[in-house]
């Protein structure tokens, strides 16, 4: 029998037990079997881990850039190396399949690579001033220990992208990975960069019992030492996050959920415009903020839209995330697959025409397409999280944009049209932070400015954007009598 993964903390440079010395197990969504023994630590473990990251930041801000830059040149390596090995552990512990454990590989040798080089911008600006003999300097430092609170979902990437950029601008972090999530959202990073040679303290992580979240997370959010709060998870804990950040005087950059429209217009290519919105819907089994969650076609091309639509939906293949050629594979947990039969159910009592798809199978659920959902149910106005997607039918490009923006979220967007520019156009009449013409909305890259607006969302992550949320401008002068 295979022996079950220890998953312990890492704070100061050491792997350690929880304090309180208990533990919980994490479960392959697919399987049911353990994949891991996880330390649930408190909030004294989240306190010493404040202490490691805040010991540990004069140092790490003051490095030399060579010398950061080294470090995350290596790490992107010895995960280019990795990728078999993750592949696995990203199949076991999130039921993710290979074709999106290559997108996050990708996304994060990129992000490392990228992140490299963020030590040699430049720092500061000169400022003129009016006093004689003044000289004034905008200067940018890092910010000081960073909280950094991760989802489950796409756990290499959301993890990564909380702690790469923050660590090259010279901060340090705590990280606190999702109990669905502690080694490929957590300690698999710690091993990484500190295999890559990062010194300790600079990168710590957290992990907890299910249901314990809160207590972690307040306690890394009001120490005092902790300067800044990277976000990324649900629109209803983030709301909590603000909350507790505010109250604490503390800025939170917010990556939040979505409801997220595919607008497929009349001079749309038909089958190229199908295989996007099959992609952005079902990809990693519906389960990443930017899937597509509503489809609204204009009128003139639904019927042909949505018969070959159902077809591929329906034809998807579901089942074992190792298994190459599935699609579709396990929901995260019981509670996910039982929140998606009871949304689906709702939407049908309400008057909604179920296209396919609609009940459990084993832990996966297959592919739902949903037309005619009022807008009084769930589906219709918070995100629900897996395969279900809904098709909406609009008069026209300009009835389109209005329904794609009838809803308080604003992550993703795309726009499937023969006519490029005019899609541009109407990007610019949509609420929301990323629009793609001619693409689902499932694409990102490290360094692009990716975020919401509205509740999906505050601030950006992107290389050369993150200098904005982890770093704090000063102002410096000198005076010469
Ligand atoms: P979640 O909100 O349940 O959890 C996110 C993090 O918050 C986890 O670390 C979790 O342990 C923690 N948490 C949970 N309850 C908490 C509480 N009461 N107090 C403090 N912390 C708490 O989200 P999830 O299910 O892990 O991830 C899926 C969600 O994340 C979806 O809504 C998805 O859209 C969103 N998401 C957004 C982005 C983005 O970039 N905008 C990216 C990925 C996922």
């Amino acid at each position: 029998m295979e022996r079950v993964r220890e998953v312990r903390q890492h704070i100061g440079g050491e792997w350690v037990d929880a304090a309180g010395g208990r533990t919980y197990d994490k479960r392959d969504p697919w399987t049911g079997d353990v994949f891991a023994r996880v330390a649930a630590g408190d909030a004294d473990d989240a306190r010493a881990a404040v202490t490691a990251a805040d010991r540990a930041l004069p140092d790490w801000a003051g490095s030399r850039p060579a010398d950061r830059q080294q470090i995350l040149l290596r790490a992107a390596d010895a995960l280019d190396r990795q990728r078999d090995d993750v592949r696995g552990h990203l199949a076991a512990e999130t039921g993710c399949g290979a074709h999106f454990a290559d997108v996050q590989l990708d996304f994060c040798v990129r992000l490392l690579r990228q992140a490299a080089g963020l030590g040699y911008a430049p720092t500061g600006q000169i400022l003129p001033s009016d006093l004689p003999g003044t000289r004034a300097l905008a200067v940018r430092r890092p910010v000081g220990v960073v909280a950094a609170i991760a989802p489950w979902n796409a756990s290499l990437v959301l993890a990564g992208r909380a702690v790469v950029a923050p660590i090259a601008l010279g901060n340090t972090v705590v990280l606190k990975p999702s109990e669905e999530a502690p080694f490929t959202g957590g300690a698999f990073w710690a091993r990484l960069l500190r295999d890559a040679g990062l010194p300790p303290g600079v990168l710590n992580v957290v992990t907890h019992a299910p249901g314990e979240a809160g207590a972690v997370a307040e306690t890394l959010i009001a120490d005092p030492r902790v300067r800044r709060i990277g976000f990324t998870g649900s629109t209803v804990t983030g709301r909590r996050i603000a909350e507790i950040a505010g109250r604490h005087l503390k800025r939170a950059v917010l990556q939040l959920g979505g409801h997220n429209p595919l607008i497929v217009l009349g001079d749309a290519p038909l089958p190229a415009a199908v295989d996007a919105a099959v992609y952005g819907a079902f990809v990693h089994s519906g389960q990443t903020c930017m899937c597509a969650r509503r489809i609204i076609v204009e009128r003139t091309v639904m019927p042909d839209f949505a018969a070959l639509f159902v077809e591929k939906a329906a034809g998807l293949p579901t089942g074992d995330p190792s298994d190459p050629a599935t699609v579709v594979g396990p929901v995260i947990n019981e509670w996910a697959l039982s929140l998606l039969e009871r949304r689906v159910r709702e939407a049908v009592d309400l008057g909604a025409r179920l296209l396919t798809g609609g009940r459990p199978d084993g832990r996966c659920f297959p592919p739902t397409v949903l037309a005619g959902v009022p807008p009084e149910a769930e589906l219709a106005f918070d995100e629900t999280f897996g395969p279900v997607v809904l098709l909406e039918e609009a008069d026209d490009a300009h009835d389109a944009v209005r329904r794609a923006d009838a809803t308080d979220f604003g992550l993703t967007a795309g726009i499937i049209t023969g006519d490029p520019y005019r899609g541009m156009d109407l990007a610019r009449q949509l609420r929301a932070g990323v629009v793609h013409v001619n693409d689902q909305p499932v694409h990102d890259e490290p360094q692009m400015p990716f975020g919401g607006v509205r509740d999906s969302g505050a601030g950006r992550f992107g290389i050369g954007f993150a200098a904005e949320e982890f770093t704090e401008v000063q102002w410096v002068t000198a005076r010469r009598e």
